[in-house]
């Protein structure tokens, strides 16, 4: 008691020294100050030291004295147990990893245990097992990063190569995608892209179906061209048929359906170079209807034509396709006959002979004789087409002076 009195006056005096009023507050942080000094302890200094002890280092550090009031202040500060726990529910959750998901079991461990004892939170263990899943979470995330970067660089740089072999070539074919759609498959994704790499990978996938169809869609396009060349390919077989066929009613005499004189000549041509590099021989047959005017005069030039005609026929059946029939002129003939042996152009001279001597020519009711005269000339015996065709020209005009009728041969034979 007597030393509390003491401790009463050197307190009141100190105050006095220092110029301070004796408020409650600076009393008292001037009594527990000497109270320190001189090592008083009564039982309201004991209760203050209690309650220092509960303070952290760094709370007593942020005492500017030793008073109820300051650590009030500091004990106000400090988080309730109940609000502890509500806050460490939520830790697993602070903690949880961006990408990997494979130390999510040990934050959740670490968690739990924390929150069953909240003030082992900045327990020396505690600290050290947080630490250690957050290197491990961070360190996982970083390896699923590298991964997933690497098989986005994988899918781009494979679309890449698809793209520029599409450009390089122009053109790509159905197998080909096929080919692609299955190293698509084969690219092999680490495990980590389960989710947005695959996203790509699938996307990646239907743009190569895409491209299918495309080139699909482009085959169908080349089929439907192919149709088309097909039809104008076609069309233009068709035209070159009229072509042809105009070429050949050019060459071909309208009505006796024999070769014109222009186109005779031009086979002659032909013809002529065969016998001279192969002497491949031939005869000259220069006919002419006999008294053909006089058809033409009793039964009218209709009548006429159809004699023509009819001639004209009859010659082409009774000769071959290498021999050459041309109307030479009105209703004269000439027949260009290949032979091996002069019997052969004989037989042929009497076919035709006997043919359009032994039958009618028939035009509506009209039935009539038709005669003609010939000459013959066979190539060999002549240095020039030229000489041969004046020959068999002049033959006729003997046959034809010598009766008609006739066929005289250059040998001079008569048929
Ligand atoms: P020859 O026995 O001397 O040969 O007497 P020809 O009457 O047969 O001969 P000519 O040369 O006197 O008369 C030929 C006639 O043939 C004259 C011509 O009007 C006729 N003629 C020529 N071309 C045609 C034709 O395309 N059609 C018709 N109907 N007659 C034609
Ligand atoms: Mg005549
Ligand atoms: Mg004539």
């Amino acid at each position: 008691m007597k030393e509390i009195n003491e401790l009463t006056k050197l307190t009141l005096k100190s105050l006095s020294e220092k110029n301070l009023d004796a408020t409650p507050e600076n009393y008292e942080k001037e009594f527990f100050s000497l109270a320190q000094k001189k090592n008083f302890v009564n039982d309201e200094i004991n209760e203050l030291q209690s309650v220092l002890t509960n303070l952290s280092k760094n709370d007593k550090k942020n005492l500017n004295s030793i008073t109820y009031k300051e650590i009030t202040k500091i004990l106000s500060k400090r988080v309730k147990d109940e609000d502890l726990k509500h806050f460490l529910k939520h830790l697993a959750y602070f903690m949880i990893p961006s990408l990997s998901s494979e130390i999510k079991t040990d934050i959740n461990n670490v968690c739990t245990d924390i929150s069953k004892s909240p003030n082992t939170l900045i327990d020396v263990d505690t600290i050290r097992r947080l630490r250690r899943v957050t290197t491990t979470r961070v360190n996982d995330d970083k390896r699923i990063f590298n991964e997933k970067n690497n098989d986005v660089k994988k899918l781009i740089s494979f679309l890449s190569e698809f793209l520029k072999k599409r450009v390089d070539e122009n053109r790509i074919t159905v197998d080909e995608i096929s080919n692609i759609r299955e190293e698509i498959k084969s690219l092999e994704l680490s495990e980590s892209s389960d989710k947005q790499v695959s996203k790509l990978y699938k996307k990646l996938t239907k743009l190569v179906d895409r491209f299918t169809l495309v080139v699909d869609k482009n085959s169908e396009n080349i089929a439907n061209s192919q149709d088309m060349s097909d039809k104008l390919y076609a069309q233009i077989e068709k035209l070159k048929h009229n072509l042809t066929k105009a070429e050949e009613e050019k060459s071909i005499d309208f009505l006796t359906k024999v070769l014109t004189r222009r186109a005779y000549s031009l086979e002659v041509e032909k013809i002529e170079k065969e016998y001279k590099a192969f002497g491949s021989n031939y005869a000259i047959v220069f006919l002419d209807i006999d008294h053909f005017k006089e058809v033409n005069d009793t039964y009218g030039h209709i009548c006429g034509d159809s004699v023509l005609a009819t001639f004209g026929s009859i010659l082409k059946k009774l000769t071959r396709n290498e021999d050459i029939i041309s109307r030479y002129g009105g209703e004269e003939f000439v027949c260009l006959i290949h032979y091996n042996n002069i019997l052969d152009i004989r037989n042929y001279v009497n076919r035709v002979k006997n043919i359009v001597g032994n039958n009618k020519f028939v035009f509506n009711d009209i039935k009539l004789n038709i005669n003609f005269s010939a000459g013959v000339a066979l190539r060999e015996n002549y240095s020039s087409y030229e000489n041969m065709i004046k020959e068999a020209d002049i033959l006729l005009y003997e046959a034809k002076s010598s009766g008609r009728g006739k066929i005289i041969f250059d040998n001079r034979e008569i048929l």
